[in-house]
């Protein structure tokens, strides 16, 4: 029979690429042998999406479409009741970058802690005047609390126990304490995680459950001096509420990988704080994750063509 053909409108990672070719008749949308929809849509059976589109009226003209891997976690680019309709199955990369923004969160934690966002930018210039202002905090025998407790949280806390000898809190409505304690944290209701803990982590999604989570009865409720990190979804922490925490000198500092607007307009009074450390959405963005987010999706159609 002859190889199913794949369709990858976008650039990926070549080893996905070298991954298809073993069983699939690639056709790329970009470079020197592009092809577009329209030359694959009578035979395609799969198509591997990052960044592109795929709507119902391209699902009704690809009739041997089987597959829509996404690159990644958003299903907002894929008209999920066609495929439904059509038998089309849609999958994601769930674990591809959750090593990643682990790290990053981890990253986040340490700079914050020490005040690197402070040193770094202010260091040239009154070097000394810098170096007496800041007062690090170690890592060591501090509690950090994590909201949320899936895939990447468990990460934070594997790190955060054995790399740096922290105590881990967890909070996690969707979970039992035994599973908690299987992954590696102490389970905690919200009230006491936040009384307990010197860095308070959210790892949630961005539900309505989950809006605005961390407000000001929350920060205030953290012992004097904690840090709060968002390496999960703007909205879930209150930034009103977080610049009051942090101008009524109650917490120390933030770091967050994510915003209600994002990017974070250059004015906004966040990026006036110094001891709020901001990146721009960059958890995922490794070289290990955007390989991983491409042989994943490359697996999944395999797998599901075989
Ligand atoms: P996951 O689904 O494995 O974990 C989320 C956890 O949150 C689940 O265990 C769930 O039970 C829990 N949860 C749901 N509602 C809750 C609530 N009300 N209170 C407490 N816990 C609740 O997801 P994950 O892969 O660990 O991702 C966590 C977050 O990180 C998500 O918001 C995701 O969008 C975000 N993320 C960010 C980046 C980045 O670049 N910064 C990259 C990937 C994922």
């Amino acid at each position: 029979a002859e190889p199913p053909v794949v369709w990858i409108p976008r650039p990926v990672h070549d080893d996905a690429l070298v991954l298809l070719r073993e069983h699939a008749d690639v056709r790329l949308g970009y470079g020197d042998e592009a092809v577009d929809f329209d030359a694959v849509a009578p035979e395609v059976a799969a198509i591997l999406l990052r960044t592109a589109r795929v709507d119902g009226d391209m699902m009704r003209r690809a009739t041997a479409l089987r597959i829509v891997a996404r690159h990644g976690v958003g299903l907002d680019t894929v008209d999920l009741d066609t495929a439904r309709e059509r038998g089309i199955a849609v999958t994601t990369t769930p674990t591809a970058n959750t090593q990643s923004v682990a790290e990053h969160t981890i990253a986040l934690l340490l700079a914050v802690r020490r005040g690197l966002g402070i040193a770094a930018r202010d260091g040239g210039e009154d070097g000394a005047a810098t170096r007496a202002a800041i007062r690090g905090r170690e890592l060591s025998g501090s509690t950090l609390g994590l909201i949320g407790f899936g895939r990447i949280a468990s990460r934070v806390a594997h790190i955060a126990t054995h790399g740096f000898g922290m105590r881990v809190l967890a909070h996690d409505p969707l979970l039992s304490g035994a599973e908690i304690t299987e992954r590696g944290a102490e389970a905690a209701p919200l009230d006491r995680l936040l009384a307990s803990s010197d860095a308070v982590s959210l790892h949630v999604p961005l539900v309505p459950q989950t809006r605005d989570l961390l407000g000001l009865a929350e920060l205030l409720s953290m012992p004097e001096g904690g840090v709060v990190l968002n390496t999960a979804r703007g909205g879930t922490l209150d930034e009103d509420a977080l610049l009051t925490a942090l101008r009524r000198g109650h917490l120390a500092g933030a770091g967050l990988d994510v915003t209600v607007v994002e990017p974070l307009p250059a004015d906004h009074p966040l990026r006036n704080e110094p001891s709020v450390l901001i990146t721009p959405h960059i958890g995922a963005q490794t070289a290990e994750a955007m390989r991983r987010m491409a042989t994943d999706a490359a697996t999944s159609i395999l797998e599901h063509l075989r």
